[in-house]
């Protein structure tokens, strides 16, 4: 299957501005991930072609399909909603993409019957649309996209109006016809969970523009500025308040300085944040150990997990959440010093605005 390729793909709108560049490998899947409101079913709908950009390109294999119809394009897309044909029954809204391919009627049913059945719907064909659940309407949509053969798929929040439960199972089907039609794909959701779950590579986007784009244990262990690790919720952000010989101070700690690691060319100016992994902080006793960071939090309160307690942790003024194995995790109301391996700190800059729904 062909490869994707945004480049400075741009539409503005009244209130916003959506410019992107992303590149997403033949037979994999991109999830795109921000706030409701961020610009990302404008970018889904400028790639498949439904709607036309202000600047920038389309590749598809490398050629450029800007000016073509999403038909054209290769590309097909499912929608959150759904968006099936009421008065036809599964069958006939599957058959709807195959129509103009020189078969008969027959033929083309029993074509929607048999992508049908490889969605999970075996026997489905003649059924009414309103007699099949929110999962089952889902599953008729992707055989409906995948019925014009599309090299590359766009998937726009396609699980959001289901029950978490039936989210999950979906979001493990989807993500196995994928695999097994070898698509390409996009993948929009607003929730991190299921972003995490499928990704290959997680593009955050906010405000109109990608944050960072990488693959998911690269942005939860290594984001590149304080707001994109309070979306992701991987680790505290701790505002630095000063330096003192080689190590930086936080409100109520210091952390070593020369072996923290943070992005090339970085200030290290008062304003900057302290990041660490939320499992990454040891209960200590003994006095900082040359290299490792240290700080002292109160627990404020702590939340059981099956085998672990996250914990709310205030340290200064800074409320963070630290993850405990649960047989040793701090009890409510108690203050400790804690430790985090020098490998484990890094420096994220100055300037870091929240993500935002709109
Ligand atoms: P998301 O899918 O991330 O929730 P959208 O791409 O749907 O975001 O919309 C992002 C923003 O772009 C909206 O908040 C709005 O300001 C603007 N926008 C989207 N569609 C239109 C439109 N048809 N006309 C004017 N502005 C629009
Ligand atoms: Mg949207």
């Amino acid at each position: 299957m062909p490869s994707l390729e945004l480049d400075a793909l741009t539409k503005t709108w009244p209130e916003l501005t959506i410019r992107a560049s992303l590149t997403v490998p033949d037979g994999s899947l991109l999830v795109i991930a921000g706030p409701s409101g961020c610009g990302k079913s404008t970018l889904l709908r400028m790639t498949a072609g439904l709607l036309d950009a202000d600047g920038g390109r389309v590749l598809v294999g490398g050629s450029d399909v800007s000016g073509r119809s999403p038909k054209e394009r290769g590309i097909g897309m499912v929608f959150q909603d759904a968006a099936l044909f009421p008065h036809l029954d599964a069958g006939g809204n599957v058959a709807y993409g195959l129509w103009g391919r020189g078969r008969s009627k027959r033929e083309r049913l029993a074509e929607a019957d048999r992508l049908l059945a490889s969605v999970g719907l075996e026997g489905f064909g003649r059924r009414r649309i309103d007699s099949l659940s929110g999962g089952e309407r889902q599953r008729v949509a992707l055989a409906r996209t995948l019925a014009i053969q599309p090299g590359i798929v766009l998937f726009d929040e396609p699980l959001s109006s289901l029950d978490p439960a039936l989210r999950k199972r979906l979001r493990q089907d989807i993500r196995d016809e994928q695999r097994r039609f070898g698509l390409t794909a996009v993948y929009v959701t607003h929730d991190l969970e299921e972003a995490l779950a499928v990704a290959d590579k997680l593009a955050v986007m906010d405000a109109g523009a990608i944050l960072q784009c990488g693959t998911p244990s690269e942005l939860w262990e290594r984001p590149d500025s304080a707001g994109l690790a309070r979306f992701l919720g991987s680790g505290p952000c701790l505002p630095i308040v000063g330096h003192e010989s080689g190590r930086v101070l936080t409100a109520d700690g210091n952390f070593p300085l020369a072996s923290a690691s943070a992005p090339e060319g970085m200030p290290l100016a008062d304003g900057a944040y302290v990041f660490f992994g939320r499992g990454d902080a040891v209960l200590s006793d003994a006095p900082a150990v040359a290299g490792s960071g240290c700080f002292t939090a109160r627990c404020m309160r702590a939340d059981y997990a099956g085998d672990s307690v996250d914990c709310h942790m205030l340290s200064g003024d800074i409320l963070c959440t630290l993850r405990f194995p649960a047989a040793r995790s701090p009890k409510p109301g108690s203050s400790a010093r804690y430790a985090v391996p020098a490998e484990n700190i890094r420096l994220l800059p100055k300037d870091d605005a929240d993500l935002q729904s709109r």
